[in-house]
């Protein structure tokens, strides 16, 4: 069922949903498995699965030299979203990326996902490589989120990239994309950002996915702002437990986000990652009771590959 579909059966109500990492290649998938299966109990209408971009390793040939090949070290979206509605019977959303993938590769996806019976995706741009310095445009792939959105919404109108295909059915994926609170860290301003995400409303997105935030405030000022430009779809807000002391520094280098004092100064007092994970689950809760009481539609949790603290927070909520 299309994500816009849960959100209007709900009448209200917020739901529970998360996002899963896919397994590094000579992985087992049970891991995955047992990190989704304490989270079952909260009725997730649906799971989101990242795709992550291709990286160069560097493989030693033995004689002193090495190898550079670039490749993506967790692949499999599809087919683990496949795998997730057919264990679970939940709806199980692909992110699918401008980076790294040809419009042709991109089509070939989306047929795939038809197929499989997949309702949803996630349009993103993606990062940069992590050996460039700034996202480079794949050749002959799309540039910016909102020209990805453009092809999925083309496929749902029947156009596919070449004229000659005779269309008997059209597609009719819901499209989820990003927003930031406290804008992309590219973007000039947050005004601009909006700005953009408006485009990819126009282009088809039918509803917003949250980068993290620890602030409720953004996250409001963010949907009104975004209200006021006339983006009318649902802005689901993206909840990330903080886990670890490091994530202190981390969260605000890679994603470009503040964190607040009173966190900041209850983590900086914790003995050890333990009493960490604890302060987390707790903001977490009182982050996600404000949220929920001011009606937002689903909370939706970044998982990062572990659990057990989602499954704390959503036993306090669901
Ligand atoms: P865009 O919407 O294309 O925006 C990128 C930047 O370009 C912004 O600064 C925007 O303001 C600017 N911009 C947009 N259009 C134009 C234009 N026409 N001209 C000039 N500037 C423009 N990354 C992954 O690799 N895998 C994932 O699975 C993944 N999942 C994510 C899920 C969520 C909910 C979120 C919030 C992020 C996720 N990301 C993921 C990270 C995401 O790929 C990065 O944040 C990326 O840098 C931007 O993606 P976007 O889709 O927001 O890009």
């Amino acid at each position: 069922m299309k994500v816009t579909d849960h959100i209007k059966n709900a009448n209200g109500k917020t739901l529970f949903s998360f996002e899963v990492i896919p397994p590094k290649k000579g992985k087992n998938i049970q891991d995955l498995y047992s990190n989704i299966d304490p989270l079952m109990e909260f009725n997730p209408p649906f799971i989101d699965v990242t795709t992550s971009r291709e990286e160069y390793v560097y493989l030693d040939k033995g004689n002193g030299l090495l190898d550079k090949k670039i490749t993506r070290m967790r692949p499999g979206t599809v087919g683990i979203c496949a795998s997730i509605m057919h264990k679970y019977q939940v709806d199980a959303i692909p992110h699918l990326l401008c980076g790294g993938f040809t419009k042709e590769e991109t089509e070939y996806v989306l047929v795939d996902c038809h197929y499989l019976g997949l309702d949803n995706v996630v349009a993103l741009r993606g990062d940069a490589r992590k050996d460039e310095p700034y996202f480079k445009a794949t050749q002959g792939g799309n540039a910016f989120a909102s020209d990805l959105v453009q092809q999925i919404s083309n496929l749902n109108n029947g156009k596919y990239l070449h004229d000659d295909i005779i269309v008997e059915h059209n597609y009719d994926f819901c499209v989820g994309v990003a927003g930031y609170p406290e804008k992309h860290m590219e973007s000039p301003s947050l005004k601009t950002d909006l700005k953009r995400l408006k485009q990819k409303v126009d282009a088809g997105a039918d509803y917003v996915v949250t980068q993290m935030f620890f602030d409720n405030k953004k996250y409001f000022d963010f949907v009104k702002k975004a209200r006021e430009i006339g983006i009318t779809v649902p802005i689901i807000p993206g909840i990330k437990p903080l886990a670890v002391k490091r994530h202190l520094q981390i969260l605000p280098q890679v994603f470009k986000i503040d964190l607040p004092e009173d966190l900041i100064d209850a983590v900086e007092d914790c003995k050890d990652n333990k009493a960490v994970r604890q302060v987390g689950i707790e903001f977490a809760i009182q982050q996600s009771k404000e949220l929920k009481e001011a009606g937002v539609p689903f909370l939706h949790y970044y998982s990062m590959g572990k659990s057990d603290n989602i499954q704390a927070i959503a036993s306090e909520l669901f």
